[in-house]
């Protein structure tokens, strides 16, 4: 086997430290917006959150991510990503699932 880093994120929310790729990332577009990043490479400032829901309600609950970003961040922005997250909830982690594969 090859050596090779894993890079630890911190989760926002739990503060939990995990390898990216088990990490959504959210990101602080140039123009604010405030938007989840499956593909991790979108420019702006970026926050990590495990890929659960649960952890995404408890950013949500102690406005974790306003803290991340360092922007104030709107319930509704909040209701909207959300619902973006439960929607990319399964492609996340059948795209994990995929990388797995490819190593
Ligand atoms: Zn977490």
């Amino acid at each position: 086997m090859r050596p090779r880093k894993i890079p630890l994120r911190k989760c926002v929310a739990c503060q939990q430290m995990m390898p990216k790729k088990e990490l959504i990332r959210v990101v602080r577009t140039p123009d604010e917006a405030v938007l989840i990043d499956l593909t991790g490479k979108k420019a702006g400032r970026g926050a990590y959150l495990c890929g659960k829901v649960a952890c995404f309600k408890l950013a949500k609950k102690s406005k974790s991510l306003d803290r991340a970003l360092k922007q104030t961040v709107d319930t509704e922005i909040y209701d909207q990503l959300e619902q973006d997250f439960i929607a990319v909830e399964d492609e996340f982690i059948a795209g994990k699932d995929r990388v797995d594969d490819d190593e």
